[in-house]
């Protein structure tokens, strides 16, 4: 596996089965950079950040065996890219440590996952409100250049962007200052109720989901009648095809809804048929991913060990 090329580095949490917004906000990218070549790709299993979430340990392994199933259904090879748990490599934790005592409690309080939380009234955990510093370990852990997401983690990269500042003026140039990559056009994927396709709004359409389940939730997306498109449907129809090929079928059923849902319905499950057969297919075989892990883990780790030494020389802990 090469080394010497810029890395590009993005994860997932373990928190529930993925949706199609996770597919078109951030794998369908990966899966080209990884065609592409350009970048040496890090992909993760954000597990210590899905520990905000999920507290049964029964869950946790089961959502992380089901997540590295369903990278590799969608398409990540881990022969050409490193595929690692978040857990297997402790210089994360370490380095997110060390930007906690750099970093002021209102500026992580501008945080909008925090702030968000806060207006909901939720009793916010410490590690939710450290979130930003461990993605920031995440990112520069790895000298990142790129990091593809979905519009909602734009600040996440500001975030460790200004944190790689701060730690290069205080301790000397260490940090690469990472960019964030995000598709325009699919920035931010809805889910059946119109709001961001999300796993906490209970509102998804899951990646592997049956013809019969997909029938179901795309039935249920809710249109607003005011015009002849229905304009979730229409919004969840456009990453599948071109305008063009959509202006055609919008046109020949204007106003029935019904038969734009059922429109909706084919080509959804045309485009999931593949990576369910393929989810299905590498389920029976428990061995890959513990084998696929090993090997990630070990790679993430040769990397990140000798920057966290370097770090640990420049804070004076070594
Ligand atoms: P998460 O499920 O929060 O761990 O998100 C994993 C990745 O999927 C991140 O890069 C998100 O930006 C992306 N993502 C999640 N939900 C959406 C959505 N509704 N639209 C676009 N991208 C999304």
């Amino acid at each position: 596996m090469e080394t010497d090329k810029p890395i590009l580095l993005s994860g997932i949490k373990p928190t529930g089965a993925a949706h199609i917004g996770n597919y078109f906000g951030a794998i369908k990218q990966w899966k080209e950079f990884q065609t592409i070549g350009s970048h040496q790709c890090y992909f993760m299993i954000a597990d210590y950040h899905a520990l905000n979430f999920v507290q049964s340990a029964g869950d946790m392994r089961d959502l992380t065996h089901d997540l590295v199933l369903t990278y590799l259904a969608a398409g990540i090879n881990p022969e050409k890219v490193v595929l690692f748990k978040q857990s297997d490599v402790p210089a994360h934790t370490e380095l997110a440590w060390i930007f906690d005592t750099i970093t002021t409690m209102p500026y992580l309080e501008r945080a909008h996952a925090y702030k968000d939380a806060e207006a909901k009234g939720k009793e916010v955990s410490v590690g939710t409100f450290n979130y930003p510093m461990l993605m920031a370990a995440d990112i520069l852990l790895y000298n990142t250049a790129k990091v593809p997401v979905g519009h909602d983690q734009k600040q996440h990269i500001e975030y460790a962007r200004d944190t790689a500042e701060k730690f290069n003026r205080i301790y000397g140039d260490t940090f690469t200052l990472p960019e964030e990559f995000i598709v325009p056009d699919v920035a931010t994927v809805p889910g059946v109720d119109g709001r961001k396709m999300s796993k906490s709004y209970n509102n998804t359409i899951p990646l592997f989901s049956t013809r019969h389940e997909i029938e179901e939730l795309v039935m249920s997306i809710v249109t607003d009648s005011s015009g002849d498109r229905p304009e979730n449907v229409y919004a969840i129809h456009r990453l599948l095809k071109t305008e063009r090929e959509l202006d055609a079928v919008y046109d020949e059923h204007q106003g029935r809804y019904k038969a734009l849902k059922e429109a909706l319905v084919e080509d959804l499950d045309a485009f999931i048929k593949p990576m369910r057969e393929k989810y299905h297919e590498l389920a029976s075989d428990p061995r890959t991913v513990a084998d696929i892990l090993e090997k990630g883990g070990q790679l993430a780790r040769e990397r990140a060990n000798a920057k966290i030494e370097e770090v640990r020389r420049a804070v004076g802990v070594s």
